[in-house]
């Protein structure tokens, strides 16, 4: 009789031929109540996988609970939509390919005359039929030219074109990982799953049957490039999202609903922060009022970094074609580059800041005695990322990245990373990120350098995040070619993670440009090199700090601080003696003299989201004093002009966080 061995280690008997699904019923009917899949000896599987093998199995039962749960729950729901759309719109569709994806899940189609955003809520209506119909994901596993035969007879080229590419092992990496929906198996069979009357290949698992998605919808159609080439045709594709309850379903929409409202875009364009134009995509026009918190942020950057013992230098942006072959980027980066000439000799912008950097190091003989060397740079870099991706701030071709390099001995680099990591706590809760996730990415598969380096850099990361208190994933084999890294994910209010800095240890750099210093020893030895970003992209950043703020900023960041605003223009004179004197006490301060009613002018202010509204009448003109509103707080009384002045530059100075509203 076939045994498994549970998580807890225990080992149970089952029967001859038992499923999944009869362990669990087996363990008990809660558990096989709540399953949705397993994981058989480290692969995940259907419930109605059979046990078999010599010896104990390693058997455990996921349940909507497990980590895994929703991304099945959601890939099974992405097989129901394109039953629904089967259904909807004939054997004429073509199918693309259809994942879970971080917060849902999409299908590719092709579907003859298109799809549009109306055609959501009756493909939504069908997929509740057959939701209601409890129709099992059943799988089959052919032979590849049955499969082949199959899905061709079908007319399903896109299906038949990932066969063939599968069968012979030819899928990109970054497809294999994201897209593959199937690979044969050691006996040269495929498999495939039926629901409703849709067929699709695909490795699984699934949900038992579609009678287990309690909770979906369908969101949006967007225009999609086979396997993500503009080349090939363009395909619909529905992105939506399903939950294991209709409460957590909701919650996610109102959290959409409010990352709508929130979105940075039209955040920056109400508040004139900044604009794109075609004349530049991917490229930001920066306005006064978004230089202005820009500038705060970089002001404040530089102040803790020359606290922090780092030199700052600045290096060119259009370098020699042969500087980045050295470096590497030619070969590993160069579609992602942009090429000129100078001189009829070819010549590249920068896509990073090292190469220039390491020629700075270059340029001086180094001793052991200047180590550490901390050298920052905020560089603007370059990078061709496909129009398909951009993004608002968030995915820009030109950026200004944080960047510093460390110098140092090897055994100085734990310390070193323990300031880095001390550095990056500082900067993220000025900010108000206080949910933090750190991950420990360690050596790769594919990765240069030798194990004795790996073990050195590796243990300094760990040793100094041990150091610092710091919990972390350790991301084993995910560290780049060259180094192992820590990467930091900060959420926002809206419970996004996003992923900003790192601090990574090179073992390539320092041999491809042959640094060195002068040891103890008088001989010349190789330095240790760490890069390291804290914020990554300047423009990015301040990307997430106006959705994080809801356009609320801080007092510190706050392109207008206060405005003032006389209730009438018999009081304009005051209001601009008002203004002068906190201008002249560094706060940003504006006027409205305009002649509409104070009401518009508050109203206004509000929609520009001014911290202090500074409300001047005839009271406030005799006893020099100002009826002050925080935007947050509302009425806080008449104060003196010197007393408000006082409170808010104390408010700037202690960089101060406002109340990050909830809602929008
Ligand atoms: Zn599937
Ligand atoms: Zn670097």
């Amino acid at each position: 009789m076939p045994k498994v061995r549970l998580p807890d280690g225990s080992l149970l008997e089952v029967a001859e031929g038992a499923s999944v699904a009869d362990v669990a019923n087996q363990i008990g009917s809660r558990l096989a109540q709540a399953a949705v899949a397993a994981r058989l000896n480290g692969t995940l599987v259907d419930l109605s996988a059979v046990v078999s093998g010599e010896g104990p199995q390693d058997l455990e039962i996921l349940t909507d609970e497990s980590d895994e749960a929703l991304s099945i729950l959601r890939h099974s729901t992405a097989h129901v939509m394109a039953a629904a759309v089967r259904r909807l719109f004939g054997d004429g569709v073509k199918f693309g390919i259809g994942p879970a994806i971080a917060d849902g899940f999409y299908y590719d189609f092709d579907v003859p005359g298109g799809l549009r955003d109306d055609d959501l809520p009756r493909i939504e209506e069908e997929m509740a039929g057959i939701v209601a119909e409890k129709a099992p994901f059943q799988r089959r596993d052919v032979p590849v030219s049955d499969a082949e035969a199959l899905l061709d007879g079908d007319g399903q080229d896109y299906k038949v074109e990932l066969l063939r590419d599968i069968a012979a092992s030819t899928l990109a990496e970054g497809e294999e990982r994201e897209h593959a929906e199937a690979k044969p198996e050691a006996d040269g069979t495929v498999s495939l799953y039926d629901t409703a009357e849709f067929t699709d290949l695909c490795v699984g698992p699934h949900l038992p049957n579609t009678g287990r998605i309690p909770a979906f919808k369908l969101e949006s159609v967007a225009g999609s490039y086979w396997r993500g080439d503009e080349r090939r045709p363009m395909l619909q594709r529905i992105y939506g999202t399903a939950f294991f309850s209709k409460q957590d379903l909701q919650e996610h929409l109102v959290r959409l609903e409010l990352a709508k409202q929130r979105d940075h875009r039209r955040i920056g364009k109400d508040l004139d922060l900044f604009s794109f134009h075609e004349e530049g995509p991917g490229f930001a026009f920066m306005h006064h009022k978004g230089m202005i918190v820009l500038n705060e942020i970089l002001e404040y950057w530089r102040r803790l970094h020359r606290d922090a013992g780092y030199q700052e230098i600045r290096t060119p942006t259009v370098l020699s074609k042969t500087l980045w072959e050295r470096s590497g980027h030619y070969e590993n980066y160069r579609d992602a580059m942009y090429f000129t000439q100078v001189d009829e000799e070819p010549f590249a912008v920068k896509p990073m800041n090292c190469p220039g950097g390491l020629l700075v190091y270059l340029n001086t003989k180094h001793s052991y005695r200047e180590m550490p060397m901390r050298v920052a740079e905020l560089g603007l870099v370059h990078r061709h990322e496909k129009s398909g991706v951009l993004h608002g701030l968030m995915r820009v071709r030109q950026f200004t990245q944080d960047d510093a390099h460390i110098f140092c001995l090897p055994e100085q680099i734990q310390d070193e990373v323990v300031g880095v990591i001390r550095l990056v706590d500082e900067i993220y809760s000025t900010f108000g990120f206080e949910d933090v996730r750190v991950e420990l990415s360690t050596r790769p598969e594919k990765s240069i350098g030798s194990d004795e380096m790996w073990e050195h850099a590796t243990s300094a990361l760990r040793g100094a995040l041990n150091a610092c208190g710091i919990s972390y994933k350790v991301n084993e084999g995910d560290g780049a070619f060259y180094a192992p890294k820590i990467d930091y994910h900060i959420r926002d209010c809206l419970g996004r993670s996003w992923q900003c800095g790192t601090i990574q240890v090179d073992l390539a750099m320092p041999e491809r440009f042959d640094l060195t210093y002068v040891g103890q020893d008088n001989a010349e030895h190789r330095p240790a090199m760490i890069h390291r970003a804290i914020l990554g992209s300047i423009e990015r950043f301040l990307g997430i700090l106006i959705e994080h703020y809801g356009g609320d900023f801080p007092l510190w960041l706050a392109p207008v601080q206060a405005v003032v605003l006389p209730v009438s223009e018999k009081f304009t004179g005051y209001a601009r003696q008002v203004r002068e004197t906190l201008y002249g006490a560094g706060l940003r301060v504006a006027l409205d003299a305009s002649s509409v009613k104070v009401g518009a002018k508050i109203r206004k202010a509000t929609l520009q989201k001014v911290p202090y509204m500074l409300v001047v009448g005839g009271k406030e003109q005799e006893a020099g004093t100002v009826s002050v509103r925080d935007k947050a707080a509302g009425d806080l009384g008449v104060e003196s002009v010197e007393a408000f002045r006082d409170r808010a530059i104390e408010e700037v100075r202690a960089k101060r966080l406002r109340p990050v509203a909830e809602g929008p």
